[in-house]
C-alpha cells in the first residue's frame, strides 16, 4: 500500500510517500515559503534532490503540485494509488489518546482545540483540508503530537495552579514530540523483545525528554506549549514566569513581542547570539568562544536535570536513548551529558560514541544504564498508524 505522510506548517508542507508494510520510502519533499513570492519546493527521489522555484499561492496549490509531481516522477500513475494519507496534527488536547481516521467530527474537535495551539493546529488543518479538496475519497488519519503523553498521571501533568484553571480551561502539561517518543518506545521493544524503562531524549532544533515505562509515557519535559523543559535551538524551555512583567517594563516591548523572543530568539541562539544550530555552537565551543562554552554547558546541564529526575520516576532506567538532529549526530553533546552522569555509573564507550553515524549502544559494558543512539522516524510512525487504521 502507498501511504502519504504529511506535516503541514503555516508556510510549509513536508511529505513522504511510503510503501507499507515494507516501510520503504518512495519519495519525499518539502514545500516552503507557501504564500510568499519566493516560494519553492524540493523533491528527494532515488538519492537525488531537485529544487524548484515556483509560486505557491496557498497549501492547495502545493498539494496539487505535489500530486502532479508524484505522477511526473512516475511513482504513481493515478491518484487512486495513494491508499491513505496520514497528517501530523500538533494538538489533540485530552481528547485524543491515539491516532484516528479523520471525519467531520474530528475536524470540528481539532478546530475546537485551536485556542490551545493557535499557530500549529490551524496550519495543520489547512493541510488536511487542502488534501480533502483535491482527494475527497482518500482515507485520512490524524496523528497527534500530544496523544502519546495522555497516559501521564494527574500528579504529573498538573501545574501547581488554581485547580479550576485545569478544570475550566484545560491548563495542564500536554507534552509534544509524542510521535517520536512513541517511535522510540516501539522500536526499542522491537529490538529488545520486551518493554524496558527508557529515557527518550529527542534533542533536535526542538527538544524534549520522555520517561517511558511499559511502553507508555509517564513524564515529559514539554508542557502546556512546546516551549518548556530543556533548552532548544531558539526556545528558552523552563523559565521563571515572574521575569515577564519585568522584561516588559524594562524593554517597553509588548507581551507578544516578548513571547516571540522566548520562542524565536532564546535557547542556544539567545545565549550565544550566534546561531540556533548546534553545529555552529559546537564550532564556537571548539574555538573556546565563551558564550558558546556557556551555552553548551547549560544545554547539557538541563538535559541532565531531566535525566536524573526521570531516572527516579522510573525507579531506575534501563536505557537512555538519544535521537533527533543533535542526539543522533553530536558525539560532543552526548559526551557532555553522559560525563555528568558518571557519578552514578553511567559511562560512554568513547570510541563507539565518536563513530560517525553510529546507531545502537554507545555505553560501556559495565554502564549502570545502557546508552544508545536510535534515529527517530516520525514520518514512518504516521504512515504506520494510517496503514493500521485504514486496514482495521
Ligand atoms: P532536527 O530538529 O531533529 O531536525 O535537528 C536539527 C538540529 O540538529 C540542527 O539545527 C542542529 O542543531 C542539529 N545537528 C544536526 N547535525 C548535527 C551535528 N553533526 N552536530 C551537532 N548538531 C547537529
Amino acid at each position: 500500500m502507498k501511504i502519504l505522510s504529511v506535516n503541514a506548517g503555516s508556510s510549509s508542507l513536508k511529505f513522504t510517500l511510503l510503501e507499507l508494510p515494507e516501510e520503504k520510502v518512495i519519495i519525499s519533499g518539502n514545500f516552503e515559503k507557501i504564500g510568499l513570492p519566493d516560494s519553492f519546493y524540493s523533491v528527494k527521489y532515488n538519492g537525488k534532490k531537485d529544487r524548484k522555484e515556483t509560486l505557491l499561492k496557498d497549501h492547495t496549490d502545493a498539494v496539487k503540485i505535489l500530486l502532479e509531481e508524484l505522477k511526473n516522477y512516475k511513482v504513481i500513475k493515478s491518484y487512486d494509488e495513494i491508499d491513505g494519507i496520514g497528517h501530523r496534527l500538533v494538538h489533540g488536547g485530552d481528547k485524543y489518546t491515539e491516532s484516528v481516521i479523520i471525519n467531520e467530527d474530528v475536524l470540528k474537535t481539532v478546530e475546537s482545540l485551536v485556542p490551545l495551539a493557535p499557530i500549529h493546529n490551524p496550519a495543520n488543518l489547512i493541510g488536511v483540508r487542502s488534501f480533502m479538496e483535491v482527494l475527497p475519497n482518500t482515507p485520512m488519519v490524524a496523528v497527534f503530537d500530544t496523544a502519546f503523553h495522555q497516559t501521564m498521571k494527574e500528579e504529573e501533568f498538573l501545574y501547581a495552579l488554581p485547580y479550576e484553571w485545569y478544570q475550566k480551561y484545560g491548563v495542564r502539561r500536554y507534552g509534544f514530540h509524542g510521535t517520536s517518543h512513541r517511535f522510540i518506545a516501539n522500536k526499542m521493544k522491537e529490538i529488545l523483545g520486551e518493554d524496558k524503562k527508557i529515557i527518550s531524549c529527542h534533542i533536535g532544533n526542538g527538544a524534549s525528554l520522555c520517561a517511558i515505562k511499559n511502553g507508555k509515557s509517564i513524564a515529559t519535559s514539554m508542557g502546556f506549549t512546546p516551549n518548556a523543559g530543556v533548552i532548544m535551538g531558539s526556545r528558552c524551555g523552563d523559565i521563571d514566569v515572574g521575569l515577564l512583567p519585568y522584561v516588559i517594563s524594562q524593554t517597553g516591548k509588548k507581551f507578544d513581542e516578548v513571547m516571540n523572543d522566548l520562542n524565536k530568539k532564546s535557547g542556544v541562539l539567545g545565549i550565544t547570539g550566534i546561531s540556533s544550530d548546534m553545529r555552529d555552537v559546537e564550532e564556537g565551543f571548539n574555538n573556546k568562544d565563551p558564550r558558546c562554552v556557556t551555552a553548551m554547558n547549560m544545554y547539557a546541564n538541563k538535559i541532565v536535570d531531566y535525566i536524573v529526575s526521570y531516572n527516579a520516576k522510573l525507579e531506575g532506567a534501563d536505557y537512555i536513548v538519544f535521537t533527533a538532529g543533535v542526539g543522533e549526530n553530536s558525539d560532543v553533546m552526548r559526551d557532555m551529558i553522559i560525563s555528568r552522569l558518571n557519578f552514578m555509573g553511567v559511562k560512554l564507550d568513547s570510541e563507539k560514541n565518536s563513530t560517525r553515524g553510529i546507531k545502537g549502544i554507545i555505553s560501556t559494558e559495565d554502564s549502570t544504564i545502557k546508552v544508545c543512539v536510535l534515529p527517530t522516524d516520525e514520518e514512518l510512525m504516521i504512515a504506520k498508524d494510517t496503514y493500521d487504521l485504514i486496514n482495521k
